[in-house]
């Protein structure tokens, strides 16, 4: 058995466990109980540069590894997932809030992401292509892009960091990451314990723990890094975004922002399944979730009967310590964002909505609150909520309903629920997002299926073949196999 890992107020920055070279510190504090789990010196300039210079020495090395060597590397990762499965659960549970099941499944996705990982090396291939010019072979390496910036959010940090780290090193990149200031542990710090475990070489995985303030737009300037993966806030994606594609270093940017899926229920719905998606694919990890229901839309003609059974089963979904088995619903990661969520349940109100089900805000724990005669101009249903509130809107028919659910900045995820599966599949694809799910919950990821957004929820595609073209680029090498005329 292998005692657990420790010293998390060090960060692995270019091959050392050293301190942060910051005035500033930070205390990580369990969102439940508010309880210290850490006080850390953050990182700072220099740090970075040390990280991003270091990766970029270690890169060469390792891009020219055998693909087998960085397979098996990838592999002991996995099996170190499971040896210290508990002690993974339990950071997720302390550190950012999530309840048992959450944290089961977010080790599950993160575990599922390196073992897909681990398959990559193997399966990377260029191509030849014939030539126009007499005597030419034209020929595409893929090859890694150099060194990584990684940045992530809070609310699933372990899967949404390994989704790039893994497949990141997988295909012979150096990776750098900047792991949420809620999140640090498991957004980066045991991801680099791991890693280390595992026999990765030094330097190519740094974590550098910083405000966005302070080293925010120095991580995304940096010369070093070819291409910045972002997952996060749109507001925050966009300005990466813009310094990525007009500052002074161009380079490649992967943008997984926010969400606000439709979830609806056409006439010919099973209402069963139907409510026990809906309370899922809202009330997980308290709705902080990208892919979470933010707007369900339901056939005028089955409105009622949908609304009685849903706020029937919401009412008995439990709210509470997330490290007990039975909690649901547990804490919001911060007084921010709680302040925040109990301004969207007052204008709500506000504007009209009518309260089906409410409750009182105790600490961190704000309780399912479910809002009907919801209209598409109403806040709750143009902003992502990012927790567990929900609006019901009403749809005269499927063409309406199509209408509704299209009505958003947003096109991360989605879903249709209908009895008739050649409609539903009809009606998913009118929709215009990077995924909808067919009598399912939005809330789905599976690591060799492409996961992504369209309009204003981000710019390219994780998981799978997907993943092994975002983190590669081409190479044109051409041959003159035979000297070429030239007219002078
Ligand atoms: P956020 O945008 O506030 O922060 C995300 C990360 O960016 C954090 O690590 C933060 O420290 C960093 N950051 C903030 N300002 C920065 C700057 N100027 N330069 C560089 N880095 C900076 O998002 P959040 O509140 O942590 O996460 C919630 C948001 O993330 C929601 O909008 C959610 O929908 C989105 N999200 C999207 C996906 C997806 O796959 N599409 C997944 C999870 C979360």
């Amino acid at each position: 058995m292998s005692t657990a890992y420790r010293d998390f107020h060090l960060q692995p920055i270019a091959g050392e466990w050293r301190e942060g070279g910051s005035e500033r510190r930070a205390e990580v504090t369990n969102p439940f109980d508010g309880s210290a789990l850490l006080d850390i010196r953050l990182a700072d300039r220099s740090d970075l540069d040390a990280a991003f210079l270091a990766a970029e020495k270690a890169q060469a090395e390792w891009a020219a590894t055998p693909p087998s060597e960085r397979s098996a590397l990838l592999q002991r990762v996995v099996e170190i997932f499971d040896a210290r499965k508990e002690e993974i659960i339990d950071w997720l549970i302390r550190e950012s809030g999530s309840t048992r099941l959450k944290a089961n499944v977010e080790w599950g996705a993160a575990r599922g992401i390196t073992q897909e990982a681990a398959s990559m090396p193997g399966r990377v291939h260029g191509m030849t292509l014939a030539s126009n010019v007499p005597g030419k072979e034209n020929r595409v390496y893929r090859k890694p892009l150099g060194v990584v910036g990684v940045i992530s959010p809070w609310n699933f940090p372990l899967h949404l960091s390994q989704r790039s780290i893994a497949p990141a090193l997988a295909l012979g990149n150096a990776v750098v990451v900047k792991p949420a200031s809620d999140t640090p542990v498991t957004g980066g710090l045991l991801l680099a314990k791991i890693f280390e475990e595992a026999g990765l070489p030094e330097g190519l995985l740094s974590v550098v723990v910083g405000a966005g303030s302070e080293i925010g737009d120095a991580f995304v300037e940096h010369r070093v890094p070819r291409m910045v993966s972002f997952t996060g806030s749109t507001p925050v994606g966009r300005r990466i975004g813009g310094i990525c594609s007009g500052g002074e270093h161009i380079k490649k940017v992967a943008l997984e922002l926010g969400g606000n899926s439709p979830f609806v229920v056409l006439d010919d719905a099973d209402l069963d399944q139907a409510v026990n998606a809906a309370a899922m694919g809202k009330f997980l990890h308290q709705g902080q979730i990208c892919m979470a229901i933010n707007r369900i839309i339901v056939d005028e003609r089955r409105y009622d009967d949908f609304v009685a059974r849903f706020v029937e089963k919401v009412k008995g979904l439990r709210v509470g310590d997330p490290n007990e088995m039975e909690t649901v619903v547990g804490p919001i990661i911060n007084a921010k964002q709680r302040e925040g969520l109990e301004a969207k349940i007052a204008t709500a109100r506000q504007e009209g909505a009518t309260v089906l089900l409410e409750g009182e805000i105790d600490g961190q724990l704000v309780p399912p609150h479910v809002f009907g005669d919801v209209t598409p101009e109403m806040e709750i249903s143009r902003e992502e909520i990012f927790g567990p509130l929900v609006g019901i809107q009403k749809a005269r028919d499927e063409a309406h309903a199509l209408t509704l659910a299209n009505a958003s900045e947003y096109g991360l995820s989605s879903a249709v629920f209908t009895a008739d599966l050649a409609r539903g599949a009809r009606f998913a694809q009118g929709i215009k997002a990077g995924m909808t799910h067919v009598n399912d919950m939005p809330v789905n990821d599976e690591a060799h299926v492409p996961f992504g957004g369209e309009k204003n929820s981000g710019l390219g595609r994780f998981n799978g073949d997907w993943a092994i073209e975002e983190f590669t680029t081409d190479q044109w090498i051409s041959v003159q196999h035979a000297p070429r005329a030239y007219p002078f």
